[in-house]
């Protein structure tokens, strides 16, 4: 599977390489990684991600390097995308990228749609960034400290700290191999974890507040509003890895973070942007329920988009309660 994919990239010259918009850690560590490694190959490599890159992960190398547009009088003749199960994930530009004469698509999620010329899917992979650290011993290409922090940072966050289900032994070697190579746990789990603003604390408090528990104990909701972000001074990414406190109570299957979306003023239909995530202990297969609301993601960690009203979107929630 992946002697194609080395051998085009050994003939390629200018390759897009992009992740998920809001990334998390895997998608901007997997990210710059994949670009250092084509770099250190003497191709030329842009790197795209739509969104913003959260305060927590701007302590990467060539963190600034990361466009959020597409130049226009590109010429790309190979695109990656990393992390993403479906080519949209990337937001605006996957039209453009789909046009590239050489599609390659890695990923790691259940819910993979198998887009693209060439694969690196393996669900069994604790985040991209394994996969990624796999092409690049493929590539001979060599472990330098920056790329090592890359890689480190993406499985650190993509494991929740090694806690969740995609804690396996490889996550454990390749992190292992990575600190040989120059990386500090201390210091990533400082710029990471250890960084909060008092603004994002207090949005934590908020969010906490708003836990509620279906009947059966089997489902948790956490909430977070544009009016929390706006009364906090803070931003969406601020709410990154809050739902772990709703899912960590006792008995609970299933946890879910609604975070409502900017939206634009004047919408008519009352309806609102939200973006729920879905947790799970495990026992639940989550990237299935968000699959049927045209989401994805893993067996315990999936999430969806959806246009409609903070009361109906509790009453879809409560109602999946009831079957769990
Ligand atoms: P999140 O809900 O953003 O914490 O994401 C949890 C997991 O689900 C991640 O692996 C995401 O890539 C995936 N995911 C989140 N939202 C979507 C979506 N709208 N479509 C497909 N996958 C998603
Ligand atoms: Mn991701
Ligand atoms: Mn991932």
């Amino acid at each position: 599977m992946m002697d194609p994919i080395i051998n085009h990239l050994k003939t390629s010259k200018h390759i897009l390489v992009a992740s998920h918009t809001n990334p998390d850690g895997d998608a901007i560590g997997s990210l710059i990684a994949m670009g250092l490694a084509l770099e250190a190959l003497g191709k030329k490599a842009t790197l795209y991600n739509e969104s913003p890159i959260p305060t927590v992960y701007r302590f990467l190398p060539r963190v600034d390097s990361i466009v959020n547009k597409l130049p226009s009088d590109h010429e790309f003749d190979t695109t990656i995308i990393l992390d993403c199960g479906e080519l949209d994930r990337i937001g605006a530009a996957a039209k453009q990228a789909g046009q590239t004469p050489a599609l390659i698509n890695i990923d790691h999620h259940t819910t993979n749609d198998g887009f693209g010329q060439w694969r690196l899917v393996d669900t069994s992979a604790c985040a991209t960034a394994e996969i990624v650290y796999r092409l690049i011993k493929e590539l001979n290409v060599a472990f330098t400290q920056e790329l090592a922090v890359c890689i480190y940072t993406a499985i650190l966050t993509d494991t929740g700290s090694f806690r969740f289900l995609n804690t396996t032994s490889s996550a454990f070697a390749i992190c292992d191999e990575m600190v040989a190579n120059g990386v500090e746990p201390y210091k990533i789990a400082q710029h990471v974890y250890g960084t909060f603003s008092i603004g994002r604390l207090r949005l934590l408090n908020l969010a906490l507040d708003s836990i509620e528990i279906s009947l059966n104990g089997k489902l948790s909701m956490m909430t977070v509003t544009q009016r929390m972000l706006k009364d906090t001074e803070t931003y969406p990414e601020d709410a990154d890895g809050f739902i772990n406190y709703a899912r960590r109570i006792k008995a609970v299957r299933v946890a879910a973070l609604i975070q409502e979306l900017q939206n634009e003023k004047g919408r008519s239909n009352g309806k609102r942007k939200f973006h729920v995530s879905l947790r799970s202990d495990g026992t639940v297969d989550v990237a299935d329920i968000a699959a049927s609301f045209g989401g994805g993601g893993h067996v315990a960690a999936a999430g969806f988009n959806l246009d409609t009203t903070l009361v109906e979107m509790k009453k879809t929630l409560w109602q999946l309660a009831d079957k769990l």
